[in-house]
């Protein structure tokens, strides 16, 4: 065994160097998310809280240790983007001038575009019955989400959303610049959408451009009533496809009636009950 790993060091450092790359920028992102809620902010913010109660450390633990495996797995691809460039399938270029900056900025927004089709999709096909308990069901037990939920995927889930940036480099050529732009994108909205506090604007669901984006609410809802709100940067797909939640919009409009940086907290008990309700 350890000759084994004598042998393959250097892949091994590969490896681990990959792994803390993406789990440091997990920590990172999800770490300071939960300092701001949890303390910096947490009164101040407090008419944004989407729930009222706070989620148990044992469930926070629970987070860290999947969104570990999750980042392994991803480390996993990672390797596997190393490999695919040495034999050439994999079309990573580390020179700019190759394809010029207009390339750059349009394959950094395909990624981003093509990722969020990919996610959509995969993420119904996690919701089939007979899927959803081997490969999804961990992520649902956030029933309400923290920070720290946003990795924290059984397996299967982690190897799916992994494969999406090694599958990518396979068919369009990507800079690792951008591919870091896409990751550092991914885990801000990732962490966003879990952090349990509507921090967009009032009025973003009215605005022509921005209203594509989804807010916190959008996926908050998802982890309280997992039939609707399958979209993870855009709300098209959900619109598109008749899965955006009912009340969506409506739930938008009363938490950010009060703008973010208001002193007075507007606490809401009916829309915990609906929430709870429209979850049965
Ligand atoms: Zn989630
Ligand atoms: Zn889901």
């Amino acid at each position: 065994m350890l000759s084994y790993l004598h042998d393959h060091l250097e892949e091994l450092q590969i490896w681990c160097a990959i792994f803390l790359n993406d789990y440091g920028r997990y920590l990172w992102f999800a770490g300071l998310m939960f300092l701001v809620i949890g303390f910096w902010k947490s009164k101040a913010w407090s008419h944004r809280k989407i729930r009222p109660n706070r989620p148990k450390n044992s469930q926070i633990w629970r987070e860290i240790r999947y969104s570990t495996y999750a980042s392994a797995i991803f480390a996993t691809f990672g390797f596997l983007m190393v490999i695919g460039e040495q034999y050439g399938f994999v079309k990573i270029y580390t020179d700019i001038s190759t394809f010029g900056w207009v390339y750059f900025g349009v394959s950094l927004t395909v990624m981003i575009i093509v990722h969020d089709a990919y996610f959509y999709w995969t993420h119904r096909l996690l919701h089939h019955p007979a899927l959803f308990r081997y490969a999804h069901v961990t992520h649902h037990r956030s029933h309400s989400p923290t920070p720290w939920t946003a990795y924290a995927f059984d397996p299967i889930e982690a190897a799916i959303n992994g494969a999406f940036v090694f599958l990518f480099v396979c068919v369009m050529p990507a800079h690792p610049a951008a591919i870091f732009l896409f990751m550092t994108h991914m885990i801000a909205r990732n962490v966003l959408g879990h952090c349990g506090y509507e921090l967009m604007p009032k009025g973003m669901l009215r605005h022509p451009v921005f209203k594509w984006l989804t807010s916190v609410t959008h996926h908050d809802l998802h982890h309280a009533s997992s039939r609707y709100n399958f979209g993870l940067y855009f709300s098209y797909w959900d619109k598109w496809m008749g899965t955006e939640h009912p009340e969506y919009q409506v739930r938008f409009e009363k938490i950010t009636q009060q703008p973010l940086t208001a002193k007075q907290a507007v606490n809401d008990p009916h829309a915990e009950t609906a929430i709870k309700r429209s979850a049965q």
